[in-house]
């Protein structure tokens, strides 16, 4: 067998086409804050991407560039005057932050309704108890790619390598709340060639490059590689792509799979945020 590829830019493009004609039918455009403190490279690079792609769907997205050495009270305080603010339906803080800023603290200070990370212990509180809040966009995303590939999914075995609060946690909670038998694997998981074997979807998000081998893929899963590992130039995902490929039915390349993924589910999320707030008619998406 060689899998399909699942090709997560032309979903992710598809998503975002949906976004921007639901923003257009709302009237006034969601406002979108991104809060970047400090100069790391690949946060200003994320930062640059999302603003464009907001625009693109017409979110109009404001940028708050503070310096690194900033102090905690003052991102804690724009915060606050963005949470204040009713111009602005989302806010999303860009991690890492600076090591002398309480990342979890300043989380917690985003008001839930305009959390489009949906990391906030209201919105993560929300997973768990299967209510609608706002979800983390990268594994919303990889959720959309499974089903893109087989739509329903109650009954199948689900192994997701990692349990991180960003990834693997909210992965195997959604994919729970898809009615699938849910394996959480880490790194302290006895024999994770074992564990991934029963895996009719195999998610792998651990940041270990090529940590999946070929032969731990079930013949026909569905693979959905999360994990981005820089070496040199070169992006990895956390499966040995050309191994696995040869054994599944449908994978995830990288890039190029939940990527591009990430971006739209958070215009997305800032979509269904503002059309809340506003008391419009939930957008389908
Ligand atoms: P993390 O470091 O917070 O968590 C990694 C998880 O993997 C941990 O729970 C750990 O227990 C597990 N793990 C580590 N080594 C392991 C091993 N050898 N065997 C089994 N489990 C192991 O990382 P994260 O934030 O969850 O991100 C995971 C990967 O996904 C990274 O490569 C990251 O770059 C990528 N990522 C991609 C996107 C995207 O948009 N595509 C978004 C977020 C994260």
């Amino acid at each position: 067998m060689t899998a399909t590829i699942i090709d997560g830019k032309a979903i992710a493009a598809g998503l975002r086409e949906k976004t921007a004609r639901a923003v257009a039918a709302m009237g006034a455009a969601p406002g979108l804050a991104v809060v970047l403190v400090g100069d790391d490279p690949a946060s200003q690079i994320y930062v640059r991407n999302k603003g464009v792609a907001a625009k693109t769907a017409g979110i109009c997205s404001v940028e708050h560039r503070l310096p690194a050495d900033t102090p905690e009270a003052a991102v804690v305080a724009l915060v606050r005057r963005l949470n204040a603010d009713d111009t602005i339906d989302g806010i999303l803080v860009q991690m890492p932050l600076p090591a002398h800023i309480d990342a979890a603290l300043v989380i917690n200070e985003i008001d839930p309704g305009k959390d489009v990370d949906g990391l906030t212990e209201t919105n993560a509180g929300r997973l768990v108890l299967g209510k609608k809040g706002l979800e983390p966009c990268t594994p919303r995303g990889a959720v959309m790619l499974i089903k893109s590939v087989q739509p329903a999914i109650a009954g199948l075995n689900a192994v997701v390598v990692g349990r991180s609060i960003l990834v693997g946690k909210p992965l195997a909670l959604m994919l729970l709340a898809e009615n699938c038998t849910v394996t959480t694997a880490h790194s302290k998981t006895a024999d994770l060639a074992h564990v991934c074997r029963a895996a009719d979807i195999l998610c792998a998000a651990a940041g270990r490059a090529a940590l999946v081998k070929g032969d731990w893929v079930k013949a026909g899963a569905i693979v959905i590689d999360v994990g981005i590992n820089r070496q040199g130039d070169r992006l990895l995902g956390d499966v040995d792509f050309e191994a696995a490929r040869a054994r599944a039915r449908a994978i995830t390349p990288v890039p190029g799979g939940v990527g591009p993924m990430t971006i739209a589910c958070l215009l997305r999320n800032t979509a269904l945020a503002a059309a809340r707030r506003r008391g419009l008619p939930e957008p389908s998406l």
